[in-house]
């Protein structure tokens, strides 16, 4: 079966490489792209972990399985693109400090060491196989060490611990049947290397997968960004008016909500400005809860929060008397309320302007209390 005879057969190993050599190719088109224009040291090391790598098992196609000089390079080259990648993994997280580079060289620096082993060996007069055995023994169970100070010392700073341990275990499984493979079945057992490969190539699927989840949650930051307001948390002006915009274009019943708190001014001007954020905070968070499940709340600027009420079985004069009362109960501010339901034809910029009105009579009537906008109202304010 031609099937068989490309995973099990003597051509296996190259096909093996020419299909990881294919997924690394698309990995390194993604990195650098991503260094050139984020110029994160991250990418730099993937990016160059990911070439060492594509060396390697350029190498292992060359050396097409005979060890000699070839394989020998490229498994050094293989701890080394290891500790490299897992060096960048942690980058993708965390800055870098001196003491991530010292340990990085140290542990491709162990790697030479260990690799040089045969000629020590060699020294010792045995002969040309069991040098050769004995020089990849070195690296090969090193590279279980590695594997145990990367599961140890990089998952903790992983943002995506679950999907590094994955790798790891992947590798881990890769190196076992490898190992076993040579030192315990001299090497006689094709479909135990084609297991092994195969959980290779799974790695390196979940090496890709770290990356992907990376971006997006790169991507997904900036958007948060420019949606929210640094100080509260809350959607920002432009996001709130246009989400509004939109639910009123599609004829949606909303209500907006509008607050202000009471004699801001005196409690910064008295406590600081420092205190006055903290009262923001607290309002803020009190209305993103109380709005959670019922609509979106958001931060005009300044100390007006708003909220639109999207549930159609929700009550905003009821939501709005509960953001009042629990906001002095808790945030050690009183708010002045007001709300409009959208009529027909009514833009964003009016049923704010509306509430904001509404507001205003709460304020003027006392303040620390709620009132509803009417048209009436509108027409006592006109005239
Ligand atoms: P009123 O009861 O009539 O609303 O009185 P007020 O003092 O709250 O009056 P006004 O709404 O005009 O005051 C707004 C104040 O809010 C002015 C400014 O000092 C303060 N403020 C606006 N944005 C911030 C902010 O981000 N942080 C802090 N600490 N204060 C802010
Ligand atoms: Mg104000
Ligand atoms: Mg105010």
């Amino acid at each position: 079966m031609p099937f068989t005879e490309l995973l099990l057969g003597p051509l296996s190993g190259i096909y093996f490489s020419s299909l990881i050599l294919m997924m690394l190719i698309l990995m390194l088109a993604m990195t650098v792209r991503l260094f050139l224009s984020r110029r994160k040291k991250a990418y730099f090391s993937l990016s160059l972990s990911l070439l060492v790598v594509m060396a390697q098992h350029m190498l292992l196609i060359l050396a097409d399985g005979s060890g000699g000089t070839l394989g020998y390079l490229a498994l050094l080259l293989k701890a080394v693109s290891f500790i490299l990648l897992n060096l960048g993994i942690y980058q993708l997280y965390n800055a870098s400090r001196i003491r991530q580079y010292v340990l990085t060289y140290t542990a491709i620096g162990l790697a030479f060491l260990l690799s040089l082993l045969h000629v020590v060996f060699g020294g010792y007069g045995g002969s040309p196989e069991q040098v050769l055995l004995l020089q990849d023994l070195g690296v090969e169970l090193y590279m279980f060490l590695v594997l145990f100070l990367c599961h140890q010392w990089i998952t903790p700073f992983v943002g995506q611990w679950g999907r590094y341990q994955t790798g790891l275990t992947l590798y881990f499984i890769h190196q076992l049947l490898l190992v076993a493979h040579r030192y315990l079945f001299g090497s006689d057992y094709p479909l135990l290397s084609a297991a092994s490969s195969c959980f290779l190539i799974l790695y390196y699927a979940s090496l890709f997968l770290i990356l992907f989840e990376r971006v997006v949650e790169l991507l997904q930051a900036t958007y948060n960004r420019s949606i929210t307001d640094a100080l509260t948390g809350m959607y920002n002006r432009r996001f709130f008016m246009g989400r509004l915009e939109q639910y009123l274009n599609h004829g949606v019943p909303v209500s907006v909500i509008f607050t202000d708190i009471d004699n801001f001014k005196k409690l910064n001007d008295t406590q600081g400005h420092e205190k006055g954020d903290e009262a923001l905070k607290k309002v803020a968070r009190i209305l993103m809860e109380l709005s959670e499940e019922v609509g979106i709340s958001g931060r005009l600027g300044g100390e007006e929060m708003v909220v639109m009420v999207t549930d159609p079985d929700a009550h905003a004069g009821e939501l709005a008397e509960a953001i009042r009362a629990r906001v002095e109960a808790e945030a050690g501010v009183t708010v002045s309320v007001g709300y409009s339901k959208a009529k027909k034809g009514v833009n964003a910029d009016s049923l704010v302007k509306q509430a904001d009105e509404a507001m205003y009579q709460a304020k003027t009537t006392g303040k620390n209390k709620v009132c509803k906008f009417t048209r009436q109202k509108q027409a006592l304010v006109n005239g």
